[in-house]
């Protein structure tokens, strides 16, 4: 089969490789139909996360028809369209009971690896380095999808590869990153980064009742988007002063909620971000949290500041001190998509919700190393991209 595939820093192939195979009773072999490139691929990409081998397959929102079941998977058939969630779930360990799928403790074969740097690992997930299993990713022509029972959501029929897509990541992932922030009538929420994590994080934040979204980046068209599609107020950190702005919009007082959905890669400005970069370079540093730091700064006392942007390792320069003496609330994680996908699933078909407003751009698969090319240096006001396989 055809499948993207990684062979280093910013040198993404469409390559042949084998077919997959069921390896196990629970496994599922899915027919790809519709698949897409995440800004967490990206951190893979620029090469910031360990534990990449050159031939790995990427991908981890992907969906598709069940073409091969393992014996033990009763709950669905051959034919069946499903949405495959990016964390590998098991169903049945502690952390699944507790609805903490990204937590599985059953489903990262490398778990050793990961708690060298952690301290303890999080679940496998697809096409996300060796630290998480090695899992072969989506972006390909199949899939192989371990523990399918409980990770293949099956689709209505008459719903849009478009509708449903993003079910598999980014829309969960907005959603759980606004909901940690305890929204009341009148709450402010002000989120650091409008690509497509940030503007579900903004449409959610509305969606649970916020009075005011304030959407922060600095390109034109992901702006424009926030306020045309998600309905932000919006500040261009390269025009405002971003800590001012934002008192000077809540009264002094600062937002209720802060989300940071930029991550790892943020782009910074000034002496700090300069040391940011410098640090990342020499790998004395393996995440720049310039947009973190802002959150953290900003957020009222006593608020939730909640982080969906991926950090890998340790940061330099968290004003923690901050965190403790005003009061915050930290809430982080990757999200733990099975939770979200029903209820997700029923808002879009209410149509409280069109996940579909933020592709820009419909590729062949074929195309995908142009497509991490345009969607990594944000070129072609690309913001969110599917490739077909
Ligand atoms: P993206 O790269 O499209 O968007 C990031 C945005 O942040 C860009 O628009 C960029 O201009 C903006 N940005 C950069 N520096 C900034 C700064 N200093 N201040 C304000 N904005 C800044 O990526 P995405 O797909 O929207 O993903 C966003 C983050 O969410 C990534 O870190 C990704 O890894 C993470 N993510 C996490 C989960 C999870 O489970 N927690 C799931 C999906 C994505
Ligand atoms: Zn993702
Ligand atoms: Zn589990």
């Amino acid at each position: 089969m055809r499948a993207t595939v990684w062979h280093g820093k910013k040198d993404v192939r469409v390559d042949n490789v084998p077919d997959p195979q069921i390896l196990n009773p629970r496994d599922a072999i899915v027919k790809i139909s519709s698949t897409a490139i995440c800004g967490s691929d990206l951190h893979l990409y620029n090469g910031f996360v360990p534990g990449m081998e050159k031939g790995d397959i990427l991908g981890h929102e992907f969906m598709g028809e069940i073409v091969e079941l393992g014996k033990a998977v009763t709950n669905l058939k051959i034919g069946d369209r499903v949405v495959i969630p990016f964390p590998i779930a098991c169903g049945n360990c502690f952390f699944c009971h507790e609805k903490l799928y990204s937590v599985c403790e059953n489903s990262n074969p490398n778990a050793a690896l990961a708690e060298k740097m952690w301290g303890h690992s999080p679940s496998g997930i697809f096409g996300y380095s060796h630290m998480t299993g090695g899992y072969a990713g989506g972006q390909a022509e199949y899939a192989r999808v371990p523990y399918a029972d409980v990770g293949a959501f099956k689709i209505p029929n008459g719903m849009t590869d478009e509708q449903v897509l993003f079910l598999s990541d980014i829309l969960p992932t907005g959603y759980m990153a606004a909901e940690a922030c305890e929204i009341k009538p009148g709450s402010v929420v002000a989120v650091w980064g409008c690509g497509p994590v940030g503007q579900f994080a903004i449409q959610s934040a509305y969606l649970l009742g916020a009075e005011k979204v304030i959407g922060i980046d600095r390109f034109p068209e992901r702006l424009r988007m926030a306020r045309e599609k998600s309905k932000a107020i919006t500040l261009d950190y390269e025009e405002v002063d971003v800590a001012s702005a934002l008192k000077e919009l809540t009264g002094g007082r600062g937002p209720d909620a802060c989300i940071d959905a930029v991550g790892m890669e943020a782009h910074g400005m000034g002496l700090l971000g300069a040391y940011d970069r410098v640090k990342q370079a020499l790998a004395a540093e393996t995440d720049r949290p310039v947009a973190l730091r802002q959150a953290l700064m900003a957020c009222r006392n006593g608020g939730v500041v909640s982080i969906p942007g991926v950090y890998g390792g340790f940061l330099d320069k968290v004003p923690f001190g901050s965190v403790m003496n005003r009061s915050l609330t930290i809430k982080t994680g990757q999200t733990h998509v099975h939770r979200y996908m029903q209820p997700l699933l029923e808002r879009i078909q209410r149509g409280e919700i069109d996940p579909s407003v933020v592709i820009t751009h419909r590729l062949s698969l074929h195309d995908a190393a142009y497509g991490y090319d345009i969607f990594c240096n944000k070129q072609d006001d690309c913001i969110k991209i599917v490739l077909k396989p």
